[in-house]
């Protein structure tokens, strides 16, 4: 006998998502999480609009650290560019209570949640898919939804990934949350707390964040596995760097180490009876390792697929495969730019950053960003749709520029 429609694994973003939304559309859901919630993720935090949108505007005020309308940049040549836009780009939440939420979202829509189940194993058959726990219980569904993120055993049990982990493909980050209580951050912040920070990082390490939440600051670094070892100092060089720059001694605390998936639209991430999403499945964009946001709406995707395929009887991995279809749409030609841009290294950030700075328009392309009304492979046509809308204003902004140049260089 098949006991459920679909077994998730996982109860992380895209975990959550993807069971609520099943057991939102009528499939008998079972929600497998080895943790006991809530539960640690090593992250920044930070969850882009493009995510929270998933929610539909639902997310308790309690789970927002900090609303977040701005992003700035610390170059490489000591200049920074900021981003700043009066339309929500995200927010920042302490993961333990943001995933522990959208797990509990889940059990209310239906779905059924056993905690501390580990899963050990995963295989298919012909007609169902089989998940082993590691108290050696089978628990049989149409489909298994793999959402056990970074290290995905449900993917490597599969054969959908390599049993090693290529580190010249995933990405390693440490963050720590330091507790500076709220007039710490409002200090550090210079009284902006909706800005996130981002900012170079000395050595091979790609780059860090300064993340503000209520009484913390995130902070963190992160790059590809194989350039970070030893990430440990490098992260502590960037702590030390923090502090001498905005001013304040960070009290010691916990670091937490974790890969970051990638090259998610390179790899199979359906096959009969089986689907892969979040960092399960490598969506991470992979010039910023922002994950939250493509979790979730992986997660969403892959409900849908799986409600028409009940609804159709057909689970075969041809049938699923619309499901990679809605990503590569979605993040398709986002990761591409990205994984284009990450390759031209911290020049090339350097330098359209530095001239996009300060420009309204490059602040609303941000903003639409963040909020999915854009992906990157979108900028140029985005700009160049509004540009003479925006051209009096860029032609001003152009000009103090160069007349502030010119008056500094000829007092210095
Ligand atoms: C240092 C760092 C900082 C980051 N900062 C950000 C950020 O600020 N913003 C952002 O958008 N992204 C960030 N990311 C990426 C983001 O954390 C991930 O992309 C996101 O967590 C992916 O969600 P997920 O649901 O796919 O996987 P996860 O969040 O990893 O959830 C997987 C779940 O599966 C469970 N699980 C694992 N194995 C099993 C098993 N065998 N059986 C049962 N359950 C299992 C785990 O306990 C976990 O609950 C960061 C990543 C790192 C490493």
């Amino acid at each position: 006998m098949v006991s459920y429609d679909v077994i998730v694994v996982g109860a992380g973003p895209a975990g959550s998502v993807a069971a609520s939304d099943c057991a939102a559309q009528g499939l008998k859901t079972l929600l497998l999480e080895k943790c006991l919630l809530p539960r640690d993720k090593p992250c920044g935090g930070a969850v882009m609009y493009r995510g929270i949108s998933v929610l539909r505007g639902k997310i308790p005020a309690d789970l927002v650290e900090r609303r977040i309308y701005g992003m700035r940049f610390i170059l490489p040549s000591g200049k920074s560019a900021e981003f700043v836009s009066d339309r929500l780009m995200g927010i920042t939440t302490m993961r333990s209570e943001f995933d522990e939420y959208l797990a509990r979202r889940a059990v209310d829509s239906g779905a059924e949640l056993l905690e501390e189940a580990r899963v050990v194993n995963a295989r298919v058959t012909s007609d169902r898919a089989v998940t082993k726990l590691s108290d050696g219980r089978e628990l049989n569904s149409r489909i298994i939804i793999g959402a056990d993120g970074v290290n995905s055993i449900v993917s490597r049990s599969l054969g959908l990934r390599p049993e090693r982990k290529d580190l010249s493909r995933v990405g390693l980050g440490m963050e720590s949350d330091f507790h500076v209580g709220e007039d710490g951050v409002m200090e550090a912040t210079h009284g902006r707390p909706y800005i996130l920070e981002v900012a170079p990082v000395q050595g091979k390490v790609s780059y860090g964040w300064v993340f503000p939440k209520r009484e913390h600051l995130g902070i963190g670094i992160a790059g590809a596995a194989v350039h970070m070892y030893p990430l440990r100092p490098a992260f502590d060089g960037f702590v030390s760097s923090v502090e001498k720059r905005l001013g304040l001694s960070l009290p010691a605390a916990r670091r937490r180490t974790y890969f970051l998936g990638a090259d998610g639209l390179h790899s199979r991430n359906v096959m009969d009876h089986a689907i892969l999403v979040g960092d399960a499945a490598g969506f991470v964009d992979p010039m910023m390792g922002e994950g939250i946001a493509y979790a979730m709406r992986s997660g969403v995707f892959a409900a849908k697929v799986a409600a028409r395929a009940a609804e159709r009887g057909r689970y075969d991995g041809a049938f699923l495969s619309e499901y990679d279809t809605l990503c590569h749409k979605a993040f398709g030609s986002s990761f591409a730019m990205a994984a284009w841009a990450g390759m031209r290294g911290a020049s090339f950030a350097d330098f359209v950053l530095s001239r996009a700075s300060g420009y309204r328009l490059a602040s609303e392309v941000m903003v639409m960003l963040a909020r999915g009304e854009i992906g990157y492979s979108d900028i140029p046509i985005t700009v160049i749709r509004r540009l003479p809308r925006e051209l009096p204003g860029i032609l001003r902004h152009y000009l103090e520029t160069r007349k502030d140049t010119a008056h500094r260089k000829s007092a210095g």
